[in-house]
């Protein structure tokens, strides 16, 4: 993939290239009684893609309204590239560019002239934001469809010119509200390996969704957020770790009407992370031989027809975290 955001030479190897392009501490925002965002603290380092992941009202979009100055914070503080943004609001703005949730397109004009005007708008000169909208329309493969009027794109397509407007002015953070909400398969992937591709140009990307698959592919850094508040964080290894690295067995039979919680044998050993009809699915509490929690799963009140033993996937880290099932 060609690259849409080189930094000039020599920029890559400075110690504040090293520092934190985003730092957030102990956020909050509340809207009346809703308290939207909670004592929020994350970083996101050059080079780096920081997934925000959490349901819908899980305060995702407030904090990126924070940070991209749209919204005021009620406490906490929030620094890009070591400058409180607080300080110099216009010289943040500069450093980053913000892809919204919602698309922030004009559908009459074409792919180009919504470039333009949004490389005019970040500050480029005429000339620049023409070259500019020129190369993004090729690192997004969109170049045949250039002079095309938007309203005749599909949403992926749109998806993508949105993305590519953020970028012309080359910010060094890129904050995306979840880019990839109501697109088809393919045209997620487009868009994941386009943000794969920012990260080999050194940027900080910061990327909200509520997809797991997406995190989990995507995310160097994982935040698990929920009715406002960060759970936990980290790569999605050592948040798997959380439920210890045995992994968690899940059981197959006829669990319906069964009260798992309340066999002594089972919560002894066991934390039981769902239960279901058809299926419980536990993690032993502490470090055990496999074979040996197999033999206890299998003398249960409730026999299982089938277990298997198998790494937690982030949704149980999810399910552990929050008491929720992110895909429900
Ligand atoms: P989504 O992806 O659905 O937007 P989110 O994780 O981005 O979810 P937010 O949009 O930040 O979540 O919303 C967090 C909480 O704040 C929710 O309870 C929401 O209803 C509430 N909220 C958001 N914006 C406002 C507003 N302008 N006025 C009142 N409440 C709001």
């Amino acid at each position: 993939m060609t690259s849409v955001l080189s930094t000039p030479p020599g920029a890559a190897g400075s110690i504040a290239a090293m520092s934190p392009l985003l730092q957030v501490d102990h956020l909050s925002k509340a809207y009346g009684p809703v308290r939207a965002v909670e004592d929020i603290s994350f970083a996101v380092r050059p080079g780096e893609i920081y997934g925000l992941l959490g349901p819908n009202g899980a305060g995702k979009t407030t904090t990126i309204s924070m940070i991209c100055g749209l919204l005021q914070p009620d406490g906490g503080r929030i620094a890009v590239a070591g400058q409180a943004l607080a300080a110099d609001p216009q010289a943040a703005k500069r450093l980053m560019g913000v892809v919204p949730q919602e698309l922030a397109l004009y559908e009459e004009l074409s792919a180009a002239e919504n470039l333009e005007f949004w490389g005019r708008l970040a500050g480029l000169d005429r000339r620049t934001a023409r070259a500019r909208t020129a190369e993004m329309l090729a690192a997004l493969t969109l170049s045949d469809r250039a002079k095309d009027p938007v309203k005749t794109f599909s949403g992926g397509m749109k998806r993508r010119v949105n993305l590519g407007c953020a970028l012309l002015h080359r910010p060094r953070l890129i904050l995306l509200d979840e880019p990839t909400v109501g697109i088809d398969p393919q045209a997620r992937l487009n868009i994941l390996e386009f943000v794969h591709g920012l990260r080999a140009d050194g940027v900080g990307v910061l990327y909200t969704t509520h997809y797991l698959e997406e995190a989990e592919a995507l995310c160097d850094r994982i935040g698990i957020v929920d009715h406002g508040r960060m759970h936990a964080e980290g790569t999605l290894r050592e948040l798997q770790d959380r439920l210890g690295d045995q992994g968690i067995f899940v059981l197959e039979g006829a669990w319906a009407g069964a009260q798992p919680d309340t066999w002594p044998g089972l919560r002894e050993h066991y934390r039981v992370l769902s239960h279901t009809d058809r299926q419980l699915v536990v993690a032993a509490l502490s470090e055990r031989d496999p074979a040996d929690c197999l033999r206890e799963l299998l003398a249960l009140p409730v026999r299982a027809e089938n277990v298997t033993l198998k790494r937690p996937s982030l949704n149980d880290v999810f399910l552990q975290l929050t008491g929720r099932n992110l895909r429900e």
